[in-house]
């Protein structure tokens, strides 16, 4: 008698399909159909992880920011001592 295959999460069940990423074999419950091709849990949230991973562009405007946050401050540093040394000479 051939073993059927069994869920890799779920060891009473019979595994329905195969993920092709992993290559594990998943029961209904545990595959799911994502783009047009069967996907288990695991690898579907690993995917949505990747697809949802903040976008380049905000460590560029985090650096864009702190580098004017930077010249924001120089320049009120500068103001400042500026002034000071405006009413130490006059
Ligand atoms: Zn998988
Ligand atoms: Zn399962």
């Amino acid at each position: 008698m051939i073993a059927q295959l069994r869920c890799l999460q779920h060891a009473a069940r019979e595994a329905v399909a195969r993920c092709p990423q992993c290559r594990q074999s998943f029961c209904r419950e545990c595959i799911t159909e994502h783009d047009g091709r069967m996907l288990c849990l695991p690898c579907l949230a690993k995917q949505s992880v990747l697809l949802n991973a903040p976008s380049t562009l905000w460590p560029k405007l985090g650096w864009t920011l702190g580098a004017f946050a930077g010249l924001l401050l120089a320049w009120v540093f500068f103001l400042g001592l500026g002034e000071i040394f405006l009413r130490a000479s006059g």
